[in-house]
Parts: C-alpha cells; sequence; structure tokens
C-alpha cells in the first residue's frame, strides 16, 4: 500500500512496518477453494486441543460475561507465583505473550535507542520494536540458531533490549544452559534481556536451561511464557512475562487494565492443573516429530532440527509455490519467505493422520 494518504503523518516507527502475516485459517481455505475436509499444521496449535479442565472453567466463567475481568488476575497469578516460586509482583499477564513483548518495547525503546535480535528472530520482535521508533540490529545466525556472540558484539551504549527466542520460532533452534549463562553474565546490566520460551514445554534436553530459574540472578532479564502452544489456548490469548517487580511495576503502567479476559484467567488456572493434557501433548508431539523425520528423509528433504512443536523443511525451491500447492490440497502450512527463508516451509506437528496427510500431500505435489 504504497499508496496510502495517510503514511506520512503515521508515526516514523510505523511507516516502516509490514502486517504480521498469520496462518491461513481453516475456514477461509475452505471458503476461497470451495474445499472441505482440510488440515491446519501452519500456526503451532496443539493438535491435541486445550485440557477439558480448561474447557469447563472457561465454560462456567461465560456466565458472568457483563462483568470486567479480574484485572489484577489475582487468582491466575497465585497459580503462578506457585508455579514458578516467585511472588506475584513478578508476574506480568499479557493478552498472549505477544502483548507482553509489545508492553516491553513500549517501556523500554523508542527513537534513538536500538535493540538486538537474531536473524530469524520471530516476527512480533522487530514489530514491537520499530512501532515505538527504535532501531534494529541484528545479528547475523549461525546454524540459522542465535548466535550469542555477535549479537553481543552488537551491543551498544543506546541498547536497552536484547530478545532471545528460546526455542526460536521458526527455526526449533535452541540455546544450551552454558552458552545463554555466559551471554547473561556478559551482558551489560542496564540491557534487558528477554528469553521467550513459548515453546518451553516440549523441550526435553537435560541442557536446555529454564531461565525462570535465574531471575534472582539477573535483575535485568524477563522470561515470557505462553498458554498458547502446550495449554492449547491459542484463541483466548494469555500469556505472561516473569522477571524482578521493579521491571514488573513499569510493564503494569502502561498495559491495559483488562488485557485478559475472564475466560482466559479461568482456563489458564484450570490447564495448569492438568499436567496429564501436558504429558499428552508432549508425547504425540515428540512422535509426531520422530515420524515427520523419518518421512522427510525417506522423499530426501533436508530440514532444520527442531525441538519445538514444528519443524522447517528445506524445499531446495519456493516454500510459496510448494504452500500454495499444499492449499489445494487441503493442507494448510506456513511458509517463511518473510523471514528470508523463502526455500523453507515451516509445518507444524498435528495428529498421526494430520501428519501422515501432510507427508502424502507433500509427497505428490514435489513429484
Ligand atoms: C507463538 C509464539 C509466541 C506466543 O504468542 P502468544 O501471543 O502467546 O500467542 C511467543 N513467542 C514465540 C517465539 C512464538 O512462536
Amino acid at each position: 500500500m504504497t499508496d496510502n494518504l495517510w503514511l506520512p503523518r503515521a508515526a516514523t516507527g510505523v511507516q516502516t512496518l509490514k502486517p504480521y502475516q498469520p496462518g491461513k485459517p481453516i475456514s477461509e481455505l475452505e471458503r476461497e477453494y470451495g474445499i472441505s475436509d482440510s488440515v491446519k499444521v501452519a500456526s503451532n496449535e496443539n493438535p491435541l486441543g486445550c485440557s477439558p479442565k480448561a474447557l469447563a472453567a472457561a465454560r462456567e466463567a461465560l456466565e458472568e460475561m457483563a462483568l470486567y475481568p479480574d484485572g489484577g488476575a489475582f487468582s491466575l497469578k497465585a497459580a503462578l507465583s506457585a508455579k514458578h516460586d516467585l511472588p506475584a509482583e513478578c508476574i506480568t499477564l499479557g493478552n498472549g505473550s505477544n502483548d507482553v513483548l509489545d508492553l516491553i518495547a513500549r517501556v523500554f525503546l523508542g527513537p534513538g535507542l536500538n535493540t538486538v535480535m537474531s536473524e530469524y528472530a520471530f516476527a512480533v520482535y522487530p514489530i514491537s520494536s520499530l512501532a515505538v521508533g527504535a532501531e534494529l540490529k541484528i545479528a547475523p545466525a549461525k546454524d540459522y540458531g542465535h548466535d550469542l556472540e555477535a549479537m553481543r558484539d552488537l551491543v551498544d551504549e543506546n541498547t536497552r533490549v536484547v530478545w532471545i527466542a528460546n526455542p526460536n520460532n521458526p527455526t526449533g533452534t535452541w540455546l544450551a544452559r552454558d552458552e545463554l549463562e555466559h551471554f547473561l553474565e556478559e551482558l551489560p546490566g542496564g540491557v534487558i534481556c528477554v528469553l521467550d520460551e513459548a515453546y518451553v514445554e516440549y523441550v526435553g534436553h537435560e541442557d536446555y536451561p529454564d531461565g525462570s530459574l535465574w531471575l534472582s540472578r539477573f535483575p535485568n532479564l524477563i522470561v515470557t511464557r505462553t498458554f498458547s502452544k502446550a495449554y492449547g489456548l491459542a484463541s483466548l490469548r494469555v500469556g505472561y512475562g516473569l522477571c524482578s517487580s521493579d521491571i514488573a511495576d513499569l510493564l503494569n503502567r502502561v498495559r491495559q487494565p483488562f488485557n485478559v479476559n475472564s475466560f482466559a484467567l479461568a482456563a489458564a488456572e484450570a490447564a495448569l492443573q492438568d499436567q496429564e493434557h501436558i504429558d499428552n501433548s508432549v508425547r504425540n508431539n515428540r512422535e509426531g516429530m520422530q515420524y515427520l523425520e523419518a518421512e522427510l528423509k525417506r522423499l530426501g528433504l533436508e530440514w532444520i532440527p527442531s525441538v519445538g512443536n514444528f519443524i522447517s523443511i528445506d524445499l531446495q525451491r519456493s516454500g510459496d509455490e510448494i504452500y500454495e500447492l499444499l492449499l489445494r490440497e487441503g493442507v494448510i502450512t506456513r511458509p517463511v519467505t518473510a523471514y528470508r527463508l523463502p526455500n523453507h516451509l515451516r509445518i507444524s506437528i498435528g495428529l498421526p493422520e494430520e501428519n501422515q496427510r501432510l507427508i502424502a500431500a507433500l509427497e505428490g505435489v514435489l513429484a
């Protein structure tokens, strides 16, 4: 939209923004292509859905639709406080963890300041940072993952925030405890490090660090978590940040008073009580990942090794084209051209039958 008449009047940072491209909803595909029975393996949603306990809690909360939600989220914060063994003052709830990322940018970034991230980093970091007028400093990736040394080299006196997704989306790459700890030790204390752990539940490695355990050691650390992925509550929009009470106080000053709705609050609290659902989700993911890797190998395709609930495949040809062809087969995947990975497609791990459907469609389309 280069002919947008209002563009010159928009805030400077906003002028440089491109809208986030979400995964195509099933309803849109079926409307556009006149097909039915399609599958979506595009947005890293939990193919098992949410816990039945969460669904029941949300249903019950529906009765109180006319009332504002608890803006202080007392009950969910108490549950999270117990889970993480941290005071409630250290927890900031968001309308999805994306909301928390946005709060961080609004509190700590602005014109004349810069922020450091990696090539192939999650799309929300540049959007939130540019929107408030900050400059982006992007470190080249190493084997598709974050190169912490290159990131540290970009930090200067005007850097306020460094973003790290562990594991990263869309690459599925991850950082081990030692290297991340070393990075945090070297990072100047006045620079915020955001550690985005949206996929923490899926990572099985013993060298994978739980960033929340570092909060007392690193007062400049903010760890973000979400209920959108393993907990299966993506549509309700609820996530949170863990950090020092001083930082949380600032985030709360810009937070919209009722940014998390009552149904999300109730469902999230109930979801925390259902570890079995998380275990089942993680098992389905592990088995699905093993199946997909074996099948990709059979098809002679390469991929970026991933510890998340998704995998980015190197097609050696335009991912956008294969994406379109797969749509015709009723399979929605996620192109990652906007991440400057034009030959990759990101696939979310589905149910066994969805994974088989994806492989069959991919095999047909590539033949
Ligand atoms: C999905 C995702 C999120 C979570 O987004 P919500 O707003 O909580 O739904 C955050 N970070 C990364 C890297 C993600 O992939």
